[in-house]
């Protein structure tokens, strides 16, 4: 059994989870968290690779992606985008 898999999506949301642990976001629901997928991904190449059903992509795969910065900022660009116009109306605290 193999699939289709984006080695991107992979990065930007390891990226997205590194950055709202050191970020605070207006909000950072699912939501709002699959807007900023949404929006880096739209901006970066696919990289598709075949995997095998539960295989997991070893360290150094992971370390070959060369635009690792690029993906990062777009990330960063994304959240902020979010941030000052959230798809949905923010409750009240
Ligand atoms: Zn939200």
């Amino acid at each position: 059994m193999y699939e289709l898999k984006n080695h991107t999506e992979i990065v930007v949301q390891q990226a997205l989870q590194h950055y709202l642990r050191t970020n605070i976001l207006t909000c950072s629901c699912e939501r709002c968290q699959a807007d900023i997928m949404a929006l880096a991904l739209n901006r970066l190449p696919a990289r598709y690779y075949v995997s095998s059903r539960g295989e997991i992509m070893t360290q150094w795969e992971s370390q070959a992606l060369p635009d690792q910065a690029r993906i990062l900022s777009e990330v960063v660009r994304a959240a902020q985008q979010v941030t000052t116009t959230p798809s949905h109306p923010l409750s009240q605290p």
